[in-house]
């Protein structure tokens, strides 16, 4: 039985999509780690903002822009407190994860020498390997990666044995998107620190589950995307620790991110606004505001013990089901459930929950390398959040019954 503190059916009254039907059905919304639902307290930011006060921020004399220039840094302040960040301009506010990425990627172009080594994860998301691979094609550097096992963990020892005066930069992803496993990223953090390496840590899937202390964790670089944690799509952070975010270049030049401009020379602006030229995502930086007060009204330890119930309670049953595999079986895990049946392709289940009103993802989740590891073309992913029911979990469970005695 999942018992929980939370009230879900009254959470689930602010989001106004989850009464929509597909395909004559209730809508069963199981794709949270690729992007989650958004409650009307983040709509009506958004409606506000565009009702009262839109306006161009950190330019105008006038009313509306000095409205918008104080909730925009609000916001700033918000997710500064939210993430235990000690600094505000240590807050870069960007596009999401991907950009994030990038902008470290790049600014590492300037460091890295022919021969220094980058290792990351073998559980990445693309956005995690890709600038990775641009960055050593560029510079000469060198990319290892740090092996897991058929649990969909990480192989300590081999990190341990892989870290060397050489290694400049480690990254690895907080919670896998595929796998759903939880890093253990204290230990890494601290052992990258013990050769002088770098850590960033991809936070976008573990933020809407986990509360991290980025200053407990002593993590040089931590990127989020506000659209999975009930923010809206097109925004998220960059963290970076001032002494890094002083050294690393701008990524973009632009309006905004300059001090002075002659066509001789330009000096760039102070933290945070070196890396953020040009016009923002104004509304979305004021809606992740929104979301975080949202998802802290309702608390993250309730959440995160809500989900486990839940996790625990899906896995149990879908196990059940003959032939059914899942991948990533790791200890700490956290909402996410990547599953096959023997002989039947993932993308065939899927469309038949579609039919059913159950929202999946099929396929190999930006995270190719797991695939091949596993020898499969993908899986079907079901992901959960907190206002997700018990309920939900029989309907897919039914429903993959029902696909299975279809298909197989
Ligand atoms: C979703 C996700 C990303 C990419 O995030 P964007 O918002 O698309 O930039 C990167 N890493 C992980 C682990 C993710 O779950």
């Amino acid at each position: 039985m999942v018992q929980s503190s939370l009230d879900i059916q009254t959470i689930r009254k602010d989001f106004p999509i989850l009464n929509r039907k597909v395909n004559g059905k209730p809508l069963v919304y199981l794709d949270n780690a690729a992007t989650s639902q958004t409650p009307q307290q983040v709509i009506d930011a958004i409606v506000e903002y565009y009702h009262g006060y839109n306006a161009n921020i950190h330019r105008g004399v006038h009313t509306l822009s000095q409205e918008a220039t104080d909730a925009y840094e609000a916001a700033r302040h918000k997710i500064q407190h939210h993430f235990s960040i000690a600094k505000s301009h240590e807050v870069i506010l960007t596009s999401g994860t991907t950009h994030s990425i990038n902008l470290v990627a790049n600014g590492f172009s300037s460091f890295l020498k022919k021969g220094d080594e980058i290792l990351v994860s073998a559980m990445e998301h693309h956005s995690n390997i890709v600038p990775w691979q641009m960055l050593c094609e560029r510079t000469g550097g060198v990319l290892k990666v740090i092996p897991m096992n058929q649990n969909g963990e990480l192989i300590m020892e081999e990190y341990h044995a892989l870290l060397s005066e050489k290694t400049k930069l480690v990254f690895c992803n907080h919670v896998s998107n595929a796998l759903g496993t939880i890093n253990p990223i204290e230990e890494i953090i601290e052992a990258a620190h013990k050769v002088g390496a770098a850590v960033l840590i991809d936070g976008a899937q573990a933020a809407a589950h986990i509360k991290p202390d980025l200053q407990a964790l002593d993590v040089d670089f931590y990127t989020v995307s506000a659209h999975k944690m009930c923010g809206p799509t097109g925004v998220g952070i960059l963290y970076g620790k001032e002494e890094w975010l002083k050294k690393l270049p701008p990524y973009q030049g632009g309006g905004e991110m300059i001090e002075e401009v002659t066509f001789e020379k330009t000096t760039y602006a102070d933290l945070p606004h070196k890396f953020e030229a040009g016009t923002p995502n104004i509304c979305g930086g004021i809606a992740f505001g929104a979301a975080l007060d949202y998802m802290n009204s309702i608390g993250f330890e309730a959440i995160a013990q809500y989900e486990d119930e839940l996790i625990r309670y899906a896995t149990d049953e879908l196990l059940k089901i003959d032939g059914l595999r899942i991948y990533g079986t790791a200890a700490q895990k956290t909402s996410v459930i990547s599953f096959n049946i023997e002989g039947i392709h993932p993308y065939d289940i899927g469309t038949i929950l579609d039919k059913l009103g159950i929202a999946v993802r099929t396929g190999h989740h930006c995270a190719q390398p797991i695939m091949d590891f596993y020898q499969i073309p993908g899986t079907v992913r079901a992901s959960f959040s907190f206002y997700n029911t018990k309920e939900e979990v029989d309907v897919l469970v039914e429903g993959v019954k029902r696909s299975k005695n279809m298909l197989a």
